[in-house]
């Protein structure tokens, strides 16, 4: 089923649409919003996991072996962010430091959530970590709602989801 915000400023998007453009919106509505059904806030609750949960389809940036926990932003704030597939690194001491060769660069849990944690976060910084973080699931293509609910429907996870 497809959940659609009625109101608000992603009036007329489903969950999932707003879930891969702007993370925190979720978390924010699912407090603050009195309005939304129960079906849809479990459906917002699983949908969030699932982002905070993905086992990573793509490999390590440094040793090109292990499955990457850690994504590496570097912000030259107010210029630009230094965010790609290619800097998502495992746990292992020597790819992490390599990760951090960059003055600016920081590591953050390889999940959506880290969305919600970033220090300083406009549009568009929410939009370039959110389509790393996208690949970094394996997904491909344009960001249509039966595209994004096949990928949520069929992706790996690292825990079992919980009844919500
Ligand atoms: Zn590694």
């Amino acid at each position: 089923m497809t959940f659609i915000y009625e109101f608000g400023q992603h009036k007329n998007k489903s969950i999932e649409q707003v879930a891969v453009t702007d993370f925190p919106y979720l978390l924010w509505s699912d407090s603050n919003v009195r309005r939304l059904s129960d079906d849809f806030k479990k459906h917002l609750k699983e949908v969030r996991f699932k982002l905070n949960n993905f086992v990573p389809d793509v490999k390590c940036g440094a040793c090109k072996e292990n499955i990457p926990e850690h994504i590496s932003i570097g912000m030259n704030l107010p210029y630009g962010i230094s965010v790609s597939t290619q800097y998502l690194y495992c746990d292992e001491k020597s790819c992490k430091s390599s990760a951090l060769t960059y003055e600016k660069a920081q590591l953050y849990h390889l999940a959506f959530s880290t969305l919600e944690s970033l220090p300083y976060s406009p549009k568009w910084i929410r939009e370039d970590v959110s389509e790393v973080l996208l690949a970094a699931i394996g997904f491909r293509g344009r960001k249509t709602q039966a595209a994004l609910e096949a990928l949520l429907e069929h992706v790996e996870l690292k825990k079992p989801m919980p009844q919500f």
